[in-house]
């Protein structure tokens, strides 16, 4: 074995196995792959799974993920030339019941948004297909032709030939025991046969990835968790059959379960079954360790199911069952990239057969590129709160994602349980006004106050009420107090905002080197700006404030702070010139916006908040009442106001103080329901969906908010390019002709021709209560980008027209954050 190389993956199954072969492709062959047990049948999930290959997924990046697989394990089967590894047969999603059969129109949505060819099927063109499956009581399929199933050993094998050849090695029956670090980088790793030395390492684990993480103090919140299948002897229609899987692989999500074929006999998988969970320590340390014996009771359940939907297999006998395991992180979503703590080491874990090949490909890309090729925020490994490393939260919310993971989820579906984790000082104020909390990365957020509905019976309520789909988790009250802000005055808690306090001779410097904008301004100026990557993708959008000659405040989102953090830790000089704090907990937030603001924070205060003592974009550090803050002139909502922080226990004080003084001036408490339909109306971006890093700052309509000539920062090389090209594409506000559609976001928008190519997808939509408009956002080719061009938005299988419209729609002057 080498004691150097460029690369070392821990684990040879699907997904390190992958990495190697996608490093290959891209030219590194110095790659060694050390897995602790036998190659490629090992021991962990990937020698267990049936591998069925389901493409359509909500989230765009995993979609992505699954068909960069496809298209992975098409090419390796043809290259290494080691037989036939899968089975291109496509893919049926039954509907049972009409839940079902409208959730699976509005996955016809998704496949369009995101580019996959997928159809609704009827139940006689299901039986063209499965002739074995009864079909009389369901209402049809969405089938999806490009779908397979695959034999991941063999899968596993073919990467690993490839790899091979371009020069990795793969070493069976060496476990990893240890890192090699140096300065907060992974350096290589230690085995029982010696140390290797390299440049990166891949965490490729699968099961055991906790394990080794915590040998790095790094926090993967994810178990493996039981999982029940079993197979059949020939069933018999099926006599006689010479292929090994004939028929599309098929989901039921009704009832938990899917079923693929085995040449003469069937294959069942469920998970209609109590979830559980082996934490990674405690797995069996044997030749098995990620096989356990099932539950009868379950199988018993999952048999009955199975023979009602194939009668053919109760002629059967089960010939073989088992509960295998696989990974559950808490989100249910993949765990990716680099963490700041442990440099140099990119973490592939919890990825099924289904994005193995993908993420390999963005582990490779990652490595050889420095960026992924793929936006990969859901997925990335410091999106996590501190909470989340407990085993009561882990064990929760895994069990959690083994129950819903065929349910029918609305994207606003709120978790249960853990509930009130995180709660802002002014938290029992909100309850006494009727909040209705929503969950955010263990967060208690209002969305709405059930104190407000008096305003829905005196305000000009003529907005549509919504139904269906989009009435869930909404409340007509929450355009009560978007009116009011924008009339009156609003209260509303940004106790979740994540601040950053960067200090330190070198500060300047550095943020200018990281942001896209001028943040090197005079002292008490606040900037909008962006973090970017090196292909000018926007990491974050966020503000920079700066309070003193060294000292800036960063602040961003509750959700996404984390990842920031991460981003400026591992972009930071390590001279000890800057220093970087996490100032979060010690100091909370409110916002105070709409025409009455002033007169409220100045009726509470001794200082000066008059427009020329206190401008737009500026911040102060004052006092209200008796009450220390800094306060910011900036808006989200579009009105004139401030956020206001002060250190966390003077939170409370400082809302009783707002509040009461806010009384002669009609201020109300305002949610998160109110603050999104106010900032889309205004036009401001959301990162997650309006920006993120597949989208440049030009395009996205926040170039003025970058310096091209303030000197060098990162991304700036790639911007040089991208003006140099021109725009391709632009993000556009979109109004519907019938203000009264109502739809959520994701879906595909079309030129309004029927046999037109999708031109984009809505990346935010809302009701703008001002403007009396329902408002859509979503980037489409340039060519369409004018005003008053007519496009038509897809939704649950309906087309709805809508007209591309000059943004943003509400007080596009500015007068009212100026005033
Ligand atoms: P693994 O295959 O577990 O490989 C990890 C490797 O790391 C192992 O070989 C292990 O020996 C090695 N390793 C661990 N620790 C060390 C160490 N210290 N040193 C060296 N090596 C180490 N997915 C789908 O997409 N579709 C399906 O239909 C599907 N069905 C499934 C059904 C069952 C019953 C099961 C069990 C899983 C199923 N999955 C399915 C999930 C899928 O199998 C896994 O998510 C996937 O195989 C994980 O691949 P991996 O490479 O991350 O992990």
């Amino acid at each position: 074995m080498k004691d150097k190389a460029r690369v070392v993956i821990i684990g040879g199954g699907i997904v390190g196995a992958s990495t190697a072969y996608h490093l290959a492709k891209q030219g590194w062959g110095e790659v060694v792959v050390l897995d602790m047990g036998p190659l490629f049948k090992n021991l962990g999930s990937t020698s267990h799974a049936p591998g069925l290959i389901f493409q359509h997924n909500n989230s765009k990046t995993v979609c992505t993920l699954a068909r960069w697989t496809v298209q992975t394990y098409l090419e390796a089967q043809a290259e290494a030339d080691l037989g036939q590894t899968l089975f291109q047969t496509g893919s049926l999603e039954i509907a049972l019941t009409q839940d079902r059969w409208v959730e699976l129109k509005r996955k016809i949505g998704n496949t369009k948004s995101w580019g996959l060819d997928a159809h609704l099927i009827s139940p006689a063109e299901i039986k063209k297909l499965v002739p074995i499956m009864y079909v009389d009581d369901l209402q049809g399929a969405f089938y999806v032709p490009s779908d397979m199933d695959v034999s991941g050993v063999k899968v596993v094998e073919s990467l690993a030939a490839i790899a091979t050849k371009a020069g990795a090695e793969f070493h069976a029956n060496t476990p990893v025991t240890g890192f090699l670090r140096s300065n907060g980088r992974v350096t290589g790793v230690t085995t029982p046969d010696g140390k290797i030395e390299a440049e990166y390492v891949v965490l490729a684990a699968g099961l055991w990835g906790p394990v080794l993480a915590k040998m790095l103090d790094l926090n993967l919140p994810m178990t493996p968790c039981q999982h029940l299948y079993a197979k059949t002897s020939p069933v018999p229609e099926l006599k006689g059959e010479t292929e090994e899987v004939r028929h599309p692989i098929v989901r039921h999500q009704d009832k938990d379960m899917y079923f693929r074929q085995h040449g003469e006999g069937y294959g069942f998988g469920s998970y209609d079954h109590d979830p559980l969970i082996v934490f990674a320590d405690q797995l069996r340390q044997d030749d098995q360790p990620a096989k356990y014996p099932i539950v009868e009771e379950h199988l018993e359940h999952a048999w009955r199911e199975t023979i009602h939907r194939f009668p053919g297999i109760a002629k059967t006998q089960v010939i073989e069952t088992f509960n295998g395991c696989f990974s559950f992180t808490i989100d249910g979503n993949t765990i990716f990239g680099e963490h700041p703590d442990a440099r140099n080491l990119i973490v592939a874990e919890g990825v099924w057969v289904t994005h193995a090949g993908g993420v390999g490909r963005a582990a490779a890309n990652l490595l050889v590129n420095g960026d992924p090729g793929l936006d990969m925020r859901e997925l990335d490994i410091n999106r996590f709160q501190p909470h989340t490393g407990s085993r009561i939260y882990l064990r929760s919310r895994a069990e959690r994602q083994y129950i819903e993971v065929y349910d029918i989820i609305h994207p606003l579906q709120q978790m249960e349980n853990p509930r009130g984790l995180r709660t802002t000082p002014f938290h029992s104020r909100l309850k006494e006004l009727g909040a209705l909390f929503f969950e955010s990365n263990g967060w208690e957020r209002p969305m709405w106050f059930g104190a407000n509905e008096k305003l829905l019976y005196s305000s000009k309520v003529d907005w549509p009420i919504r139904s269906g789909w989009a009435a869930r988790y909404w409340s007509p009250i929450i355009g009560a107090e978007h009116l009011h802000s924008r009339e009156k005055v609003g209260l509303f808690d940004l106790g979740n905002f994540f601040k950053i306090e960067v200090t330190g001779p070198g500060a300047a410097a550095f943020l200018q080197r990281v942001t896209a904008n001028n943040v090197d301004t005079a002292i008490g100026r606040s900037t909008y700006t962006s973090l970017l990557t090196p292909s000018g993708g926007i990491k974050c959008d966020l503000t920079v404030t700066r309070l003193g000659a060294d000292r800036f405040w960063v602040l961003t989102g509750g959700g996404t702070g984390y990842m920031d953090m991460a981003w400026l830790r591992m972009h930071a000089p390590n001279d000890g010139s800057v220093h970087l704090q996490n100032i979060s907990s010690a100091w909370t937030t409110v916002g105070l916006w709409g025409p009455l603001a002033r007169e409220v924070v100045q009726s509470a205060s001794e200082d000066d908040w008059s427009n020329a003592a206190f401008p737009y974009v500026t911040a102060k550090e004052m006092y209200v009442g008796h009450i220390p803050v800094t306060a910011i002139r900036i808006s989200y909502a579009g009105e004139l106001g401030w956020e206001i922080y002060t250190p966390t226990e003077y939170g409370l004080a400082l809302w009783d103080t707002l509040w009461g003084a806010g009384q002669k001036f009609g201020v109300v408490a305002a949610g998160g329901g109110a603050f999104d339909s106010l900032r889309l109306e205004k036009g401001y971006r959301a990162w997650g969906s309006d920006i993120h890093t597949e989208y440049h700052p030009f395009e996205a309509g926040i170039g003025f908010a970058v310096r091209m000539k303030k000197g060098d920062f990162i991304g700036r090389e790639a911007l040089e390019k991208i003006k140099a090209t021109g725009l391709k594409r632009k993000l556009c506000a979109m109004t519907f002709d019938d203000p009264s559609v109502a739809i959520m976001g994701k879906e595909p928008i079309f030129d309004g021709d029927v046999h037109s190519p999708v031109l984009g997808y809505v990346t935010s939509a809302n009701y703008g209560y001002s403007v009396r408009q329902s408002i859509a956002y979503g980037y489409l080719p340039i060519e369409y980008a004018d005003e008053g061009t007519k496009v038509e938005i897809y939704f649950f299988g309906d087309r709805h027209k809508a007209t591309v419209t000059k943004e943003p729609l509400y007080d596009p002057e500015n007068f009212k954050l100026k005033g």
